[in-house]
């Protein structure tokens, strides 16, 4: 057994230690504290002015789009970004092509850097499965079903598992299902696949959701810039009956909405919206960078908070973000909310993505028990708020794995 002491403990289910230490055996945590126990310890180890953490969870992102990292520019609306994509996409590599796993790669090697224990990670091709089993991440690989027009939604799921099972997930790297946003799936598509995941005692799923003003627009009159993507792309279904409400009240009246889902964006959500996520357990998960960047807008962080959701941090793909770094997610956060306390941020970022993903047995805290999946954060002298210090924007020199 090993003990280490650092200035900081950060473990996220209780306030920060200083000048603190924890315990860890075969890899797992045993014990921490702040006062030094009598010596049952093999080794002790001082890290000196470092915060000790739990691993990040990147509760949204797509690793495969990887390789459109930086080419498409920033849009002043949200369906004009998303035309930049289907552009960029019709110039589609071969899902296996070395461009797309070695930009994958990269990614997970970067996210690794910056700290990420986990993702949550979407995908349409499925050819992320593999890497990450060969990573040392943990994650959720989301298969992502987009059809707006679908007459066989049933036979579309099963496909999906069929493939799924194909790859053989594992305990630490899993699959499940994703419905791409309300204005690109069909109504029944949306039943089957939340059929599908309830048949399992805990799947977690996804959707895109109250993303821009252009869906909410659509999904309450059915018209604007998402038809007409729709009509362009020859996806429009001339039966489709207008909901005419809000996109999240349309999902739960579908029933969607469960504490399984992971509701992403939500920048166009309103107190109402909010209510009915918070009623129904479900997780937003807020990328605020990406938002600026799709022209989708500011997401109402500070409500998602007050109305009692619980909220997981996403940076999105590299076809929206900079970069995979989740830490900076929590500034963009902290700036966009300044209002909501640090702890709870970063609370966000581990304990809550790792419950919304089903990974909090072992991740997410620091806690007896749970694995030692942990970071050692360089943090400067003088700082007397650890807390909002890790929300002002982490670089990755100063972020180290500790041995586990
Ligand atoms: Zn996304």
């Amino acid at each position: 057994m090993t003990r280490y002491h650092a200035s900081w403990i950060v473990p996220i289910n209780e306030p920060p230690i200083r000048d603190g230490w924890i315990a860890v055996d075969r890899g797992r945590i045993v014990a921490r504290g702040r006062r030094t126990p009598a010596s049952d310890v093999t080794r002790e180890v001082n890290l000196g002015r470092v915060a000790i953490m739990p691993g990040l969870v990147n509760a949204h992102t797509h690793l495969e789009l990887s390789y459109l990292r930086d080419l498409i520019p920033p849009a002043e609306s949200f369906m004009a970004w998303i035309r930049g994509v289907i552009v960029a996409r019709q110039r589609r590599p071969d899902r296996q092509s070395p461009e797309i796993l070695d930009a994958v790669d990269r990614a997970i090697a970067d996210a690794s850097a910056a700290g990420t224990a986990i993702v949550g990670d979407i995908s349409n091709t499925m050819v992320t499965m593999a890497p990450l089993k060969e990573s040392g991440l943990a994650a959720v690989v989301f298969y992502e079903l987009l059809k707006f027009n679908a007459p066989d939604p049933g036979e579309i799921v099963e496909r999906a598992l069929q493939e799924i099972d194909a790859l053989q997930p594992t305990d630490r790297v899993r699959a499940s299902l994703a419905a791409h946003a309300p204005y690109s799936v069909a109504p029944l598509l949306f039943r089957a696949i939340q059929r599908a995941v309830a048949r399992e005692p805990f799947r977690p799923y996804s959707v895109h959701l109250s993303e821009s003003a252009e869906e909410v627009e659509f999904i309450r009159k059915g018209t604007g810039p998402c038809r007409a993507v729709l009509e362009d792309v020859h996806a429009w279904n001339s039966a489709w009956k207008v909901p005419g409400v809000s996109p999240v009240q349309y999902l739960d009246e579908a029933g969607f909405l469960t504490s399984n889902v992971l509701a992403v964006h939500g920048v166009q959500m309103d107190a109402a919206d909010l209510a009915r996520l918070a009623a129904r357990g479900a997780t937003i998960v807020t990328c605020p960078r990406s938002n600026r960047h799709t022209g989708a807008g500011v997401p109402p962080i500070e409500a998602f908070y007050k109305a009692g959701v619980r909220v997981a941090v996403g940076t999105d793909s590299l076809a929206s973000a900079p970069d995979l770094n989740v830490f900076a997610e929590l500034a963009a956060m902290r700036a966009v909310a300044p209002s909501v306390a640090a702890a709870a941020l970063l609370a966000s970022a581990t304990r809550d993505g790792a419950a919304a993903l089903g990974f909090d047995a072992d991740y997410g805290t620091i806690e007896a028990g749970k694995r030692a999946r942990l970071l050692a954060i360089d943090v400067p002298q003088g700082i007397d708020d650890v807390e909002e210090y890790l929300v002002s924007g982490i670089e990755p020199r100063q972020i180290r794995w500790m041995e586990s």
